[in-house]
Order: structure tokens, then C-alpha cells, then sequence
């Protein structure tokens, strides 16, 4: 079976990746006993996938892929964007405070998500990308998902991805849908 590497050691995304990209199956540098890690210094979504996907294969000598996402709000020129993680400086929960500090007053409140992924093995660099679209609530609602998901009112969904379950989130979420493009451009090639 064709196996592929994933620059992450987050057990939820790896579970998230094979039900996606089945029968190809997904592991963890862990897996390979490897400790990945890599500094993130692009500025695009898919300078940073790239940097990653590229790191690990060298590290690794086998098909890898990463991922790079985030939130980008219309009225701030699509910040947080590639620094949606770094925006605050501390926490998730600081992340949604100082977006939701920012966005004070603002009657345009359009958000989307967008994840890059590529794929990297040596020769071939496939990268697809996802967005999924909403807008910034005034204040948090529900507990589930993280970052900013309390604040992510999705125009699929009608509802705060904090308040959707994970099953409706990644019917509709940036990740799921960059996986789907991955999964028919990879087929492409054969893998
Ligand atoms: P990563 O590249 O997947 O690690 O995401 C970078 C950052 O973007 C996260 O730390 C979150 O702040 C934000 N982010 C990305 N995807 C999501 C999501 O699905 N929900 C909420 N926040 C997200």
C-alpha cells in the first residue's frame, strides 16, 4: 500500500488525512521514529506547506505532505492569514479576543479559512488548496473545534463552527476540501 508521510504529529489531522486519501495511508514522522519539526518562515500558505513537505522529505526520503492554513477577514486586507496561529502572541482564546478587539465597530465582517497542501517526493510538488466562507461573530459561541472556530459563523452551515459538531465541520471545512483536490489531482499521477 502506498504510504505517505504527513508533517504533523497531531493524531486528529493523521485520522482526518487517511479517511480522506484512502487506500494511500498516512503516517506520522513519529511512525518513522523521526523528530520533525521546521521553522514556518513563508508568507504564503504554500511557501510554508512547501517548506515543510520538502524538510520532512529530506529527512525522511519518502512521499510526504503538508499542510498550511488559517483565517483570512476581508476588512483587515486578509489578516491573520499565514500569522492566524502567531496573531496574539499567546493563546487561542487570546487569538479570538484581539480579532474580535480589532474588528470592534466593523459593520464588514467576512472571514474565509484557507488550507494549502502539497505533496512532495523528490521529483513532483502537487499542491491543492481549500477555503470555506462565513463571517466573524460579535462573540464566541460554543466549545467545540479550536482556534478560531468559536468566532467562524459559516455561510454553509449557518452556524458557529464552535457550535457545529466535527462531523458537519468537515463536510464543509478548508481542509476537507484541499484534501478532495489532493486526493483526484494525486490520482492523476497514479498514486
Ligand atoms: P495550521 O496551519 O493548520 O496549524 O493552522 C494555523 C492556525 O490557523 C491555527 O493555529 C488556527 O489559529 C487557525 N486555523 C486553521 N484552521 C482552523 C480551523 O479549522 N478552525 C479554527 N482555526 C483554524
Amino acid at each position: 500500500m502506498k504510504e505517505i508521510v504527513l508533517a504533523s504529529g497531531n493524531k486528529g489531522k493523521i485520522a482526518e488525512f487517511n479517511a480522506m486519501l484512502a487506500p494511500v495511508s498516512v503516517i506520522s514522522p513519529k511512525d518513522l521514529g523521526l523528530d520533525f519539526g521546521v521553522e514556518e518562515t513563508g508568507k504564503t500558505f504554500f511557501e510554508n506547506a512547501l517548506i515543510k513537505a520538502r524538510a520532512l522529505y529530506e529527512l525522511c526520503g519518502k512521499p510526504t505532505i503538508a499542510d498550511d492554513s488559517g483565517l483570512c477577514v476581508d476588512a483587515l486586507d486578509g489578516a491573520p492569514g499565514v500569522y492566524s496561529a502567531r496573531y496574539s502572541g499567546g493563546s487561542d482564546a487570546d487569538n479570538v479576543a484581539k480579532l474580535l478587539k480589532t474588528l470592534e465597530g466593523r459593520s464588514d465582517r467576512k472571514a474565509h479559512f484557507t488550507s494549502c497542501i502539497v505533496y512532495y517526493d523528490g521529483e513532483r510538488t502537487v499542491e491543492a488548496y481549500g477555503h470555506t466562507y462565513g463571517e466573524i461573530a460579535l462573540a464566541p459561541e460554543g466549545e467545540n473545534g479550536f482556534g478560531y472556530d468559536p468566532v467562524f459563523v459559516s455561510d454553509d452551515l449557518k452556524k458557529s463552527f464552535g457550535v457545529a459538531d466535527e462531523t458537519e465541520k468537515n463536510s464543509v471545512s478548508h481542509r476537507a476540501r484541499a484534501l478532495a483536490e489532493l486526493k483526484i489531482k494525486l490520482a492523476g499521477f497514479g498514486v
